[in-house]
């Protein structure tokens, strides 16, 4: 995924927010021991508030990573095909593969999805729960300065864990569902070139969105909504400007009924939409989303993005001051981006989140003619 444009460097932001809440919080108590108490409950994550089970998704992470990288093409990406799959296949549900060959990149797209039957399956509306399983390419990237190899236990980790996670939910929720539910692993999202490539990403979900429309399922599809950089420490998501507001509005207010509307949408900061409008700068953040978008299905973006980007991945101007928050681990395709980064808690708290609004996202589903 990518952020168009890149953002403008500024001084961290939010922490003296942070910094006020907690003084006034103090003042209001008298003894230290509360006050340390609150400063667990404020830095923990509000994951296990749910049926989404983060200790069960961060064992799917681990399955994954225990392959090595993943990137498209790739055979540690064929098995991990197989693995998710196959705990598909555990759960009693029928996952379908795309598979169809990338013509000019020679390489095999590989596609997951599988539905959890609604009221109508054959020909009932769908929302789309998607998550892209790919790594980043990093074997000869000229670019790459790092020692280690990449993991992506985050990127490309976190998301289908917590799709095996909202599959195992969903199959067991009473009541089931009124619509009809797609979770799809997606492929091929990673820019096959180090920099962002239009031309050579979101390969999997272009394909996949085109047999839809080809296949004449396409209409069927109401919604859709994409996990990506599910899993780190201090786990939040920012308001993505590509995404549809309604859709986003939803997940606010999950968000809200969870006591956790912290996490989401700090970002990007007013000062910084001040900027993009003042430069003529729509904000948006290229990943799968667009594409289902492009195709006329209204869909939104969770992501943790902002903040995440270490200094030398920033591409900043001279001069300009690398964006850095210490509440935030900057670990975005580095070699960091391995399991000591993640939080399980994290990875229940996105899952949770999705079922919590899960309800209005079926009104929102059957509600679309
Ligand atoms: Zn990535």
């Amino acid at each position: 995924m990518s952020t168009s444009p890149t953002p403008k460097a500024t001084a961290p932001v939010g922490n003296g927010a942070n910094v006020l809440a907690m003084s006034s919080i103090v003042r209001r108590t008298t003894t230290l021991a509360l006050f340390a108490l609150i400063v667990v409950a404020c830095t923990q994550c509000g994951g296990p508030s749910g049926p989404v089970d983060g200790g069960k998704a961060m064992a799917h992470v681990k399955a994954q990573v225990a392959f090595g990288s993943r990137p498209f093409g790739s055979e540690a990406l064929g098995k991990t095909t197989d693995y998710l799959e196959g705990e598909l296949k555990k759960l009693g549900l029928a996952p379908q593969r795309h598979e169809v060959m990338h013509e000019k990149e020679k390489k095999l797209i590989r596609n997951l999805y599988v539905q959890i039957d609604g009221d109508d399956p054959k020909a009932g509306p769908v929302l789309v729960i998607g998550a892209h399983y790919d790594t980043k390419v990093y074997a000869g990237c000229v670019e790459w300065k790092h020692s280690g190899p990449f993991l992506g236990a985050i990127d490309g980790g976190g998301g289908p864990a917590v799709l095996l996670e909202l599959a195992r939910v969903l199959k067991e929720r009473t009541p089931k569902p009124k619509c009809n539910v797609w979770l799809y692993f997606i492929d091929a999202e990673e820019s096959i070139t180090w920099e962002w490539n239009d031309e050579k990403a979101l390969l999997g979900s272009q394909a996949f969105c085109q047999m839809l429309s080809d296949t004449k399922q396409l209409s069927r599809l109401k919604a859709f909504v994409l996990l990506d950089l599910i899993g780190s420490k201090n786990y939040k998501i920012d308001k993505d400007g590509n995404s549809d507001s309604r859709l986003q509005a939803l997940f606010a207010t999950a968000a809200k009924e969870m006591g956790e509307s912290s996490r989401v949408y700090e970002f990007p900061t007013p000062q910084e939409l001040d900027y993009y409008t003042s430069q003529g700068i729509k904000w948006g953040t290229k990943d799968d989303h667009n594409m289902f978008t492009r195709f006329g299905v209204p869909s939104v973006l969770l992501i943790d993005f902002a903040r995440r980007v270490p200094p030398h991945l920033q591409n900043l101007k001279p001069g300009q001051a690398a964006q850095i928050d210490p509440r935030f681990q900057q670990w975005w395709h580095t070699d960091e981006d391995d399991l000591s980064a993640m939080d399980s808690d994290a990875l229940a708290f996105a899952g949770n989140l999705v079922m919590q609004a899960f309800p209005a996202l079926e009104i929102h589903v059957l509600g679309k003619k």
